[in-house]
């Protein structure tokens, strides 16, 4: 499986850079997770959008679905010069309803599905997921803590992929991301930020501390506000981890490499 980073900064972009984005490859499959601002174009540079076979957007806040709006533009151009001949399949939360009526609205270049009607399925705790499969890939989605409604997100192909969205700490997440080879975690803040973002946004302390809570075995850092350092947000996540952490860079691929088994 191969994450390739669109865009990474929220809840604006730094000069030259995207807001989330990120294109999950694997097994021939291609999805499209999260689409801010910028994040489109830098799509382009990697795939052929015709090409997509789902988009998905965790939450409805504009650093992540902004884009959707070009996306549609560009998916009803290749429907009308045959070069595309189906909607392309769009995960996204139900509310809040004015958006979600309006994504909908577009069905020329979207077949919209609300991620609270995906079936459900039990996790190891007990959790109740939402349970979607796209080619090979089995994706589970889990409600997040945040201002909006809105899913931390699985992934299950070659590897375990996970990403936690925008969120506070929930028992969930944790559950969702056991065991993860990769798992992205929004770092939205340093250890001064914790109480202003308490029950909406992980610091990067507390991304590390999630991670090391699931047992993942490689901790990738996102979601950075601009005028912060990511490599300084690295440091506390990895203080939080006990281990190396990856703060994520734009238009690089992550790839979980398995230790090689020694003898
Ligand atoms: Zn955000
Ligand atoms: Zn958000």
């Amino acid at each position: 499986m191969r994450i390739t980073v669109l865009g990474c900064w929220g809840p604006y972009p730094r000069a030259g850079g995207a807001c989330s984005g990120y294109l999950v490859s694997d097994g021939g499959v291609n999805v499209m997770l999260e689409a801010g601002s910028g994040a489109l174009s830098r799509l382009m540079e990697h795939i052929n959008f015709r090409s997509l076979d789902a988009v998905i957007v965790t939450h409805l806040h504009h650093d992540h679905y902004l884009d959707l709006f070009p996306l549609r533009h560009a998916l009803e151009g290749a429907r009308k010069d045959g070069s595309r001949d189906k909607p392309v399949k769009l995960f996204i939360p139900p509310r809040p309803g004015g958006e979600f009526s309006l994504l909908s609205s577009y069905n020329e270049a979207f077949k919209v599905k609300a991620i609270d009607t995906l079936i459900e399925e039990k996790i190891a705790g007990g959790f109740t997921v939402q349970r979607l499969d796209i080619g090979g890939l089995a994706v589970r989605f889990v409600p997040t803590k945040h201002l909006l409604p809105g899913y931390s997100v699985s992934f299950e192909g070659t590897s375990k992929f996970v990403f936690s969205s925008d969120t506070a700490r929930t028992d969930e997440l944790v559950a969702l991301a056991a065991g993860a080879d990769l798992f992205l975690c929004e770092a939205s803040g340093l250890d001064s930020d914790a109480g202003h973002m308490e029950g909406a946004h992980l610091t990067a302390r507390q991304a590390g501390e999630v991670g090391r809570a699931a047992g993942v075995r490689r901790l990738l850092i996102t979601h950075f506000w601009p005028e912060y350092d990511p490599a300084e947000l690295g440091a506390q996540a990895a203080a939080g981890f006990g281990g190396p952490v990856t703060a994520v860079r734009e238009g690089q691929t992550y790839i979980y490499t398995p230790i090689a088994n020694e003898g």
